[in-house]
């Protein structure tokens, strides 16, 4: 499905802009409540477009190290891919991909949690609150962690590539395959792999990086809840499926697929697992929720009737 274009300024929340702008985004995506969730996707997005593009650049600058060798046997290649991965120069330009991208990513959610706020019938206060917070220290935290985490992933890449055409190599020597042949499969395999490690990695880190960034600033305004909200298309897991409009906290990750009653991967947040694309929209106010709703408690997922059962359940105040 084709998400809406985004401007790059979003108007202010509540004015007649915005709310033309939401209600043609709502047209489009077919659910007039969901114009926050489109947001919240269409960053995510972007920023993965984004940086599957730099790491095939860079991990392209790689191969392009190797097409320069003089005589570009197995060994040679091997070589050189293992010595980009460890240059200085390499891990910079690696963290610097890293570092573009969750900016992006981090003002981007910022502008989603605009539209979130703007949709909330008590929008107006984290409203207030995005507009007041300057340098979030939590957020700049976590920005830190998500460049640091990321940049030795692409790093792992051209390491990964020497290892395999190592035994690649071997394996070909063995069957007596000619020397320049094999570097012909190896500098076949490097583009494959360039293409599916970019794709991979954007994928992945974009769908944990967003979500990292909605916990911290949830957090940081005293949010607990947020819905799980799938990608709405054939390509979503049937485990997240079944988490689609769940509320969850974020002290209380579920576990999607013991619940399917299959194999676990643990206990973890919207896209905190490969592949995925799922995200945490916050629940900006428990007045927004629509009731009856589903809640996942503790690996269960359970049906409340009401705000007054919610509270109950959460032990919240009325
Ligand atoms: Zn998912």
């Amino acid at each position: 499905m084709a998400y809406p274009k985004l401007p790059d300024v979003l108007p202010p929340p509540n004015s007649p802009e915005y709310v033309a702008l939401a209600r043609e985004m709502a047209v489009k995506t077919g659910a007039a409540k969901d114009a926050p969730r489109t947001y919240f996707i269409a960053e995510r997005r972007k920023a993965e477009r984004k940086y599957q593009r730099l790491i095939r650049n860079l991990l392209k600058k790689a191969e392009d190290e190797v097409a320069k060798l003089a005589d570009p046997t197995p060994d040679a290649i091997i070589r050189i891919l293992t010595q980009i991965a460890s240059s200085p120069t390499f891990q910079h330009m690696a963290e610097e991909a890293a570092r573009q991208t969750v900016t992006m990513l981090a003002v981007g959610m910022k502008r989603s949690w605009r539209a979130a706020a703007a949709a909330s019938s008590q929008g107006r206060l984290i409203y207030q609150a995005l507009m007041k917070e300057t340098t979030g220290t939590a957020l700049g935290q976590s920005i830190s962690a998500i460049v640091a985490e990321n940049s030795k992933l692409i790093v792992t890449c051209p390491h990964d590539m020497a290892l395999r055409f190592s035994k690649l190599a071997r394996q070909r020597e063995f069957e007596g395959v000619r020397p320049d042949e094999i570097t012909k499969e190896i500098m076949k395999e490097a583009k494959h792999l360039r293409e599916f490690e970019a794709r991979r990695i954007a994928r992945t880190e974009s769908a944990k990086a967003s979500t990292a960034l909605v916990q911290s600033r949830a957090e940081s305004l005293g949010l607990d809840f947020y819905i799980w909200r799938t990608a709405h298309d054939s390509r979503v897991r049937p485990q997240h499926g079944s988490m689609d409009g769940v509320i969850c906290r974020w002290s209380d990750p579920p576990d999607p697929e013991s619940m399917a009653g299959e194999r676990s991967y643990g206990r973890y947040h919207p896209g905190g697992i490969f592949n995925c694309r799922c995200i945490a929209l916050p629940v900006i106010a428990l007045e927004d929720i629509n009731f009856p709703a589903k809640v996942h408690v503790s690996g269960h997922i359970e049906t409340i009737s009401s705000l007054a059962k919610f509270k109950e359940r959460f032990g919240i105040a009325a």
